[in-house]
């Protein structure tokens, strides 16, 4: 079948929008029809060729749709069914099995590097193969092919056209809360870096019922949306600035819970220097060089590496659905929608701070 995708080119700056051939979905798989696609800070890595993603490819990972058509051996869900699209796991491995799918032994395979050409669900355009199953799914189309495992049915009165975004982004801010720290009520959190996963998590500690809410960020323009959002306090990061110093200011003795998104060295060195004794340091992105350590000793910290907020997807995003639809989790006000064709302009506009998060629709 035909349909319209933005691919990416090894050493070209920008996405095409392109017309391809996607071969026939196989027993396992399931046609979704795209109804929207988030913008992750993934895919823009993956273009510019850092992760190991084989090229020309069609990005894309916070898809959300309408389920078309499914193989014969598929039963989780049926033709009509509004389903959510998040990362691919084997479902077979020990991690796996103990319901861990983000820390799937076959992660990196399965959503990076295979990039998978002659299968059902390729891509190709002519001659050339263009590779797919990014994240089990290559949502920068109209049209995607999945599998159960990473094909999440929701609810019908959610607005499906944003859902996506829960798929990575969102789940990864939130779910680092709601589900890895844990942070209990009433305690103090300082979030550094209020972009999209920064700005989730904002909305995770509010629902955890935090007391004191710190967001960092160089942006004035992020700390005001973070404040919108439920942040008690907001600290404008800069060169000059002492950061944990202003942290300790507003919570005395330190805060109980930090979390980093940057992935910047002295974002991570503030964040465990703000901690109080025996504080937690969770972090979702990974800096060029450790922080000191000699801190996390002396004070018993703890630190978390987390990836997709720990999500178990088919009880979680069902979850912040509804959490949304009882108006206790506005993920909406971070979205910015944009018709595929504008995918270009969108990551232009999200780096110049313009917008939070690039929504894509795929009009017919
Ligand atoms: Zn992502
Ligand atoms: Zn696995």
């Amino acid at each position: 079948m035909k349909v319209r995708a933005a691919v990416a080119y090894e050493g070209r700056p920008s996405f095409s929008i392109e017309e391809l051939e996607m071969s026939e979905p196989g027993p396992e798989n399931l046609l979704v029809r795209m109804a929207g696609c988030g913008l992750c800070h993934t895919d823009v890595k993956a273009r510019e060729g850092t992760m190991g993603v084989p090229m020309p490819v069609v990005l894309g990972h916070e898809g959300a749709g309408i389920v078309e058509r499914v193989g014969a051996r598929v039963t989780k869900v049926k033709p009509g069914d509004h389903v959510v699209l998040t990362g691919d796991s084997c479902g077979a491995c020990p991690t796996c099995l103990a319901g861990n799918p983000a820390y799937c032994d076959r992660m990196s395979s399965l959503n990076f590097t295979d990039g998978r050409t002659g299968e059902p669900g390729s891509f190709n355009k002519g001659s050339v193969a263009i590779h797919g199953h990014f994240f089990g799914q290559s949502s920068f189309s109209n049209y995607a092919v999945t599998r159960e495992r990473n094909t999440i049915p929701v609810r019908k009165d959610a607005p499906l056209e944003i859902l996506g975004v829960l798929g990575c982004g969102v789940q990864t801010g939130a779910g680092a809360i709601m589900n890895s720290l844990h942070p209990p009520a009433g305690s103090a959190i300082a979030i550094f870096g209020a972009g999209p996963v920064g700005l989730s998590a904002v909305m995770g500690a509010v629902v955890c019922g935090c007391s004191a809410i710190v967001a960092v960020d160089l942006l004035e323009s992020r700390l005001a949306m973070a404040r919108h959002l439920g942040a008690t306090h907001t600290v404008l990061a800069g060169p000059e600035v002492k950061i944990a110093e202003q942290i300790r200011k507003i919570v005395p003795g330190g805060v109980g819970f930090a979390f980093d998104t940057t992935g910047r060295t002295d974002s991570n060195q503030q964040a465990i220097e703000s901690l109080a004794a025996k504080g937690s340091f969770g972090f979702c992105a990974v800096p060029a060089e450790a922080p000191k350590m000699y801190q996390v000793m002396t004070r018993g910290l703890s630190i978390r590496g987390i990836v997709q907020g720990d999500s178990a997807p088919d009880v979680f995003i069902p979850h912040l659905i509804e959490l949304h639809i009882n108006g206790r989790f506005p993920f909406d006000r971070l979205v910015t929608k944009y018709p595929i064709e504008k995918i270009n302009q969108a990551i232009e506009d999200q780096a110049a701070g313009k917008v939070v998060k690039p929504v894509f629709t795929f009009p017919s």
